[in-house]
């Protein structure tokens, strides 16, 4: 161990005395602390964890868990140096362990009165041996987490146990998919030092799940999916005391972000003889305690810390002096299977040793108290029972008299009860919203200051001027291929330190704050340096999609170093837009070093210059896009999104002939009826001012009656289509969009059914643990018709991950849309921009849609959505720009006729968010589709939206009159409506009676 000078120790020291937030280098400094240091460096760190116990109603007061140890399966795709664990199939008498198996030692535990069924297995082994696959196949299982998930719902139904999941790395489909069935789940970081795992011999080399960039990427997910997660460092496997600071700031910001780490487990490395590993000499005592303190005071007092006892000798009073408040799962079953040579402690010595040191013991559940007493999101409704079956409701920890027993776990049935704010479609246009935001504004959608903190101070100071806050090098897939293959994004390793160490859902803990920690955390180790130009910067002036890497289509440019102002573009300079009606702020190039990285930050302090596109460059883009216009390359595009003025023209023109071309004079419109059926969603979309709290309110949830019966009122009206979309509400089955489509179905046969998003699809697939091409046709078989591709946003997951805490990743969009027309059911495509995206972004995200297109042809059509933000959190947090600008709806209208051009027929505007003005202009530069009378639009008009939330037959003749083009009713796949149709919808005017306003008598 290297020696750090005794006065920086001192230095530091201090500062954790004066309760001053440390930085990394302090950390590290501390992180050595011997001796009579050490001593102070405990006592600090003693200080701050009482404080936190104190806080949270738990004085004096260090817990455990009573559990037992299920190793699912002892193969595991991986090679760590150190594990023990893992093994190869001929060691083990089967791959996995049978049900009885697993059932028998549950039930032996239940008996003995755990409340903890930690299932720990290796990751995937089906992945590496073929005898996993073999046995997953014979058993009916698709893979191992299907058999996990099997297994934990058979647990909490014939012992009661709740299970505590950790199987490795989890994709953010994976997480919802295990959600419903385990209260919390966890996964180690181990460490962030990507030494261990590119290095030949390290600890990690050769398993690819421990790559720390994954791994966080995890942990994110579990936020982003309001999972209570654990997770922790192992110290002593190879990795350098500064990895060790850095390990626990990565934990904290993501901690911090989105409230999910549960406790952090500080773990020291004991090396066992059969491993790679076994020379190694095990982590010194002192130095597991100096780590513990360190994490206690990096994370705070909110955060729970953990040592497990089989791993600490006799020295329970230095771990607890060190400041942890927990001891972790103890069993009195089951073994460590981990560390096998290492029985746990009983129950009763931890109780006294905890009692020497000043403490008292106190068993609690797999779940840690906090979020047991938040209950949802945290928890899935399908848990609520067994989960209160167990917990104190006062302290939320475990009664320990509870008699363990079996409780049904089962989708509940229906889900349709009708509460709340039914006529919110009707009222929102008359009485309106009640609040301007949701009651919980505060913590559904993460912690604004971290998520402010995450991006750039150009990305976030001025909204109104502020078009870009992704950097230009960010390149987004260009394929729905790119996309399939890409691995998961990244998460930034030495992202944004948290000004704070809150880690309980809504906890914000002031003593911990530190902007200097934040700034110096901040560093990504691959920052490039101003003027430098990375290999995805240059790609901004490419020609072609394909250029683009499918490593850099996901995976963003933070950790290979994020571009700094200027150099992004440098090879596409000559490209760049010329100012605009947004200002030369708004524009992606004049922005592109206000990178979304806090590595950037320093970058992003030098503007841009010489980035803005000359008259030139549009001329030749203008030139370009009328000669070839599917062939723009990304540079022209984005400087095409700058043309105003006359050249503005002469883009509406070129796309006005195009659509000429494409579709012809008619302006089409669909007689339809939205019907949202709930607005109950804790997804946390930052742009969503629709989604509610199931208490606010404005809340509701539709009976299936009531759907039925909208529809039916939409049917007599002359409608052809409902449009059926609602918030992931917690409590509805993922066989109830079946449901929902066979009551429209049984009420107005003839009715097409245009419903589910890709998020409820995934919702949908996620709860009955189907696969999404499974899930698809069954939808098709209820009736769905074709699906609206919304959800879309921006297919880019550094602009997605800002836009929404938990919506569906890009890749996931792509996955559901491609397997929709891979089974016959037709879908729309979206763009919602103006919002924290730039420009490139728009060009990227159509071209994906082109290149969708090529591949399925499954897209009927392309809607252009402007961002409202009136009440969308995210504008009222102060993070994205009030919407696009006049001068760029129209351009990006035309862009999106010229860069689909042969791929797409139809091109559609928004009424809704568009004014009536500006639909007349997008009308004249490349569309020719005004969408539905709606009958019942609340979801923009929840945001704020002031266009109304339909539109009469007449109302939308009118709006288009002036530009002399024919007006059609269609259907909902561009064809003609029988004469029968056509004669309700003119009786109607195409709106039900029911939703008009009323308007007040004078
Ligand atoms: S956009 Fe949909 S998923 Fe997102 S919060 Fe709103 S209702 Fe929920």
């Amino acid at each position: 161990m290297s020696l750090v000078s005794d006065s920086a120790l001192r230095r530091a020291l201090a500062r954790a005395r004066d309760g001053k937030a440390l930085d990394v280098t302090e950390a590290t400094v501390l992180l050595h602390a011997r001796g009579e240091r050490l001593d102070a460096l405990l006592e600090h760190a003693s200080r701050v964890r009482d404080a936190g116990l104190q806080a949270a109603g738990r004085e004096g007061i260090i817990t455990y868990s009573r559990k037992v140890f299920i190793p699912l399966t002892r193969l595991c795709r991986d090679r760590c140096g150190y594990c023990t664990f893992a093994t190869a199939p001929h060691k083990v008498p089967a791959p996995f362990m049978s049900p009885d198996e697993v059932l028998e030692i549950a039930r032996q535990g239940a008996a003995m009165g755990c409340k903890e069924a930690l299932f720990t297995l290796g990751d995937r082994p089906e992945d590496r041996w073929h005898q996993a696959r073999t046995w997953l196949d014979s058993h009916g299982y698709d893979d191992t987490l299907s058999y996990v998930r099997a297994m934990a719902i058979r647990v909490l139904e014939e012992t009661g146990l709740l299970p505590h999941l950790n199987p490795g790395v989890l994709g953010w489909r994976d997480l919802q998919r295990l959600k419903p069935v385990a209260p919390s789940m966890g996964m180690m970081l181990e460490t962030t030092s990507r030494r261990l795992f590119e290095e030949k011999g390290q600890a990690h080399y050769g398993s690819p799940d421990k790559d720390p960039a994954v791994r966080l990427r995890v942990l994110e997910d579990a936020g982003r999916t309001n999972v209570p997660f654990t997770t922790g460092i192992l110290i002593g496997i190879g990795e350098t005391i500064e990895d060790r600071a850095e390990s626990l700031f990565a934990i904290r910001r993501v901690a911090r972000e989105y409230g999910g780490i549960q406790e952090v487990i500080v773990q020291n490395f004991r090396a066992k003889p059969d491993t790679a590993m076994r020379g190694l000499p095990d982590a010194d005592l002192e130095e597991l305690a100096a780590t513990i303190a360190v994490a206690r005071l990096v994370l705070g007092p909110r955060v729970r810390i953990q040592a497990p006892p089989n791993l600490v000798d006799s020295e329970y009073e230095l771990m607890i002096r060190a400041g942890i408040d927990d001891w972790g799962g103890v069993s009195p079953l089951t073994p460590d299977h981990v560390n096998p040579e290492r029985p746990w402690p009983q129950i009763s010595l931890l109780e006294s040793r905890t009692a020497s040191a000043g403490f008292r013991l106190r068993e609690r559940l797999t779940i840690y108290p906090e979020y047991v007493l938040a209950g949802e999101p945290w928890l899935d409704p399908r848990l609520t029972a067994h989960v209160a079956a167990l917990a104190d409701p006062a302290t939320g920890l475990a009664r320990e008299d509870a008699v363990l027993r079996g409780l049904p776990w089962q989708e509940p049935d229906g889900g349709f009860a009708a509460s709340g704010r039914v006529d919110l479609h009707v009222e929102v246009d008359t009485a309106g919203r009640t609040h301007d935001r949701r009651d919980d504004f505060d913590h559904v959608y993460g912690d604004w200051d971290a998520l402010r903190d995450r991006l750039t101070p150009a990305a976030h100071v001025a909204p109104h001027s502020a078009a870009s806050l992704l950097g230009a090098d960010h390149v987004a897939p260009s394929s729905a291929d790119e996309v399939l293959a890409a691995p998961a994004p990244e998460t930034r390793p030495g992202g944004i330190a948290g000004a704070d160490a809150a880690v309980s859902p809504h906890a914000v803990s002031p003593d911990a704050v530190s902007p200097d920690a934040a700034s110096a955390q901040g560093v990504s180790p691959g920052a490039a340096s101003p003027g430098a130009v990375s290999a995805r910067g240059a790609s901004l002036g490419v020609a072609s999609p394909q250029a683009v890497s499918p490593q850099a289509a996901l995976s963003d440019g933070v950790s290979s170093g994020a571009v700094p102002a200027g150099a992004a573009v440098a090879d596409g300079a000559s490209h760049a837009a010329a100012p605009n009606a947004a200002g030369a702020a708004s524009s992606p190039v004049a922005e592109s070093g206000a990178g979304w990285s806090a590595s950037s930050k320093e970058a992003a302090k030098k503007p841009s210059k010489g980035a803005a596109a000359t008259p030139g460059d549009v001329r030749q883009a203008l030139r370009r896009a009328a000669s070839d216009p599917a062939g723009l390359s990304d540079a022209e595009a984005v400087a095409l999104l700058q043309a105003d003025g006359e050249a503005l023209d002469e883009l509406a023109a070129i796309a006005d002939e195009l659509r000429r071309q494409a579709v012809g004079d008619d302006v089409t419109y669909v007689v339809n009826r939205n019907i949202n059926f709930t607005n109950v969603c804790y997804t946390g979309c930052r742009f969503c001012a629709f989604a509610q709290r199931r208490t606010d309110a404005d809340a509701y949830t539709l009976s299936l009656d009531q759907v039925a019966d909208r529809a039916e009122e939409a049917w007599q009206a002359g409608a052809t289509e409902v449009c059926m979309q609602g918030g992931i509400h917690p409590d509805l089955p993922g066989t109830a969009y079946f449901e929902l489509a066979r009551a429209i179905k049984a009420r107005t046969p003839g009715m097409h059914v245009h419903a589910f998003s890709p998020m409820e699809v995934i919702n949908g697939a996620s709860r009955t643990d189907m696969s999404i091409r499974a899930w698809l046709e069954a939808a098709r078989e209820a009736g769905v018709d074709s699906l609206p591709g919304t959800a879309a946003e921006i297919l880019d997951d550094d602009v997605r991950w800002v836009l929404t805490k938990g919506k569906l990743p890009a890749k996931e969009w792509v996955e559901v849309i491609t397997t929709a027309h891979q089974v016959g059911i037709p879908t729309t495509s979206t763009m919602m921009y103006g919002h924290v995206d730039n420009h490139l972004h728009w060009v990227r995200h159509i071209k994906l849609i082109r290149r969708i297109q090529e591949e399925t042809g499954g897209f009927s059509e392309f809607v252009l959505l402007p961002f409202v933000h009136t009440s969308a959190p995210i504008y009222l947090a102060g993070i994205a720009r009030p919407g696009p600008t006049a001068q760029e709806n129209r351009a990006v209208h035309a862009l999106a006729r010229i860069l689909l051009h042969g791929a797409i027929k139809n091109i559609q505007c928004s009424w809704v968010k568009l004014r009536d003005d500006l639909c007349r202009q997008v009308l004249q530069g490349g569309v020719n589709d005004l969408g539905g009378t709606l009958m019942e639009e609340t979801i923009s008009r929840m945001a704020g939206s002031e266009n109304g939330s339909y539109k009469t037959i007449s109302e939308l003749r009118e709006m288009v009159e002036v530009t002399g083009r024919p007006v059609r009713q269609r259907t909902t796949e561009y064809g003609t409506p029988t004469q029968e149709r056509l004669d309700a919808s003119r009786a109607s005017d195409g709106v039900c009676k029911s939703v008009r306003r009323v308007l007040p008598l004078a």
